[in-house]
């Protein structure tokens, strides 16, 4: 049995692709796949796991078998950290598979045009990768949702298939499909940077991101804008938030990009979703009212919306338990 360690930043998913695929395993589903990688490590279990050895702890297996803690292997090879499930990232607590799947990694809308293909590949990093490591592999970075281009060389991400990551764990000669010329040109919009390098700065900084206080800012934040309030129920027995940042964002997002990530209806300029529009982008906007309600990547996303660096918004998120920000 070949145990092979993740590279820097390299996506858990397809990690454990490669796993399967240089142990020569195959299967139909991922179900088949991680019992029979279960079974044949059996042998090559160190002291110290305490978890049982089947396919409910598959990820933690995986990072064992890689001489890393669960936490770490989570924190530096998933993408949960800017997910519902972003307290799981450094949990001491044992994460079945059945409960939370470690490994996914999600667009802003299942349906968008950006979610098929959902692989991203940058052709410079590749070239690095082979000088480095004589093959390449799928980065986790690249998968940040809603980016189209290499953060590190500013050069289009190609986008492939699902069965790429199956069939190609060392995508050495594969090419995808470029985005358009409008969309690269949207992902420069300085909103967009500065969500891009909060989003990156959560993923590198080993402490957990403090989300539930950087909300609260940003509830205060939009209230001093003009673009929230405090309001009185109609029955008078309790108080909730109004706010019009998603209509902030729509205005301000570039159109391209809302059309590619949110949802094709914005191709046309005139398009405003109304208080009633059940499409999940815009109920995760509307849930920004109370904090912990939406996905951080929402959370993020109107963040940098209102603030005007990223500096200051990492200093919200991590001012208290990390270390210095460096974006
Ligand atoms: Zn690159």
């Amino acid at each position: 049995m070949q145990i092979l360690k993740p590279f820097p930043d390299e996506l858990g998913l397809t990690h454990l692709y490669r796993l399967w695929a240089v142990n020569d395993l195959h299967g139909l589903t991922f179900g088949s796949l991680a019992k029979a990688f279960v079974s044949r490590t059996k042998d090559v279990r160190r002291d110290g796991f305490q978890l049982p050895w089947t396919p409910l702890y598959i990820h933690q297996i995986v990072s064992h078998l890689s001489g890393m803690p669960e936490q770490e292997y989570r924190a530096r090879h998933t993408l949960m950290a800017l997910d519902k499930n972003w307290r799981a990232t450094h949990t001491h607590t044992p994460v079945k598979h059945s409960k939370i799947d470690v490994y996914a990694f999600k667009p802003f809308q299942s349906d968008s045009i950006a979610s098929e293909p959902p692989l991203r590949l940058c052709l410079r990093c590749r070239e690095e990768d082979l000088y480095l490591h004589r093959m390449t592999y799928w980065h986790r970075q690249h998968h940040i949702a809603g980016l189209d281009i290499c953060l590190k060389h500013h050069l289009p991400l190609h986008r492939l298939d699902w069965q790429h990551a199956h069939s190609a764990s060392n995508p050495a000669s594969l090419q995808g499909v470029l985005p358009s010329d409008s969309l690269i040109q949207a992902n420069i919009d300085p909103l967009l940077q500065r969500y891009f390098e909060v989003a990156r700065h959560i993923l590198e900084n080993p402490a957990p991101p403090l989300y539930i206080h950087a909300h609260e800012q940003l509830l205060k934040r939009a209230t001093e804008m003009g673009l929230g309030r405090q309001q009185v129920s109609f029955s008078g027995t309790y108080c909730y938030f109004e706010h019009e940042l998603a209509r902030y964002l729509y205005s301000h997002l570039p159109r391209v990009w809302l059309a590619e990530h949110f949802a094709a209806k914005f191709q046309d300029k005139a398009f405003m979703p109304d208080f009633i529009c059940d499409d999940r982008y815009h109920i995760e906007l509307k849930r920004l009212a109370l904090p912990d309600m939406s996905r951080p990547i929402f959370l993020l996303l109107a963040l940098a919306a209102v603030f005007k660096s990223a500096e200051e918004i990492c200093l919200l998120l991590f001012d208290r338990n990390g270390p210095p920000c460096t974006v």
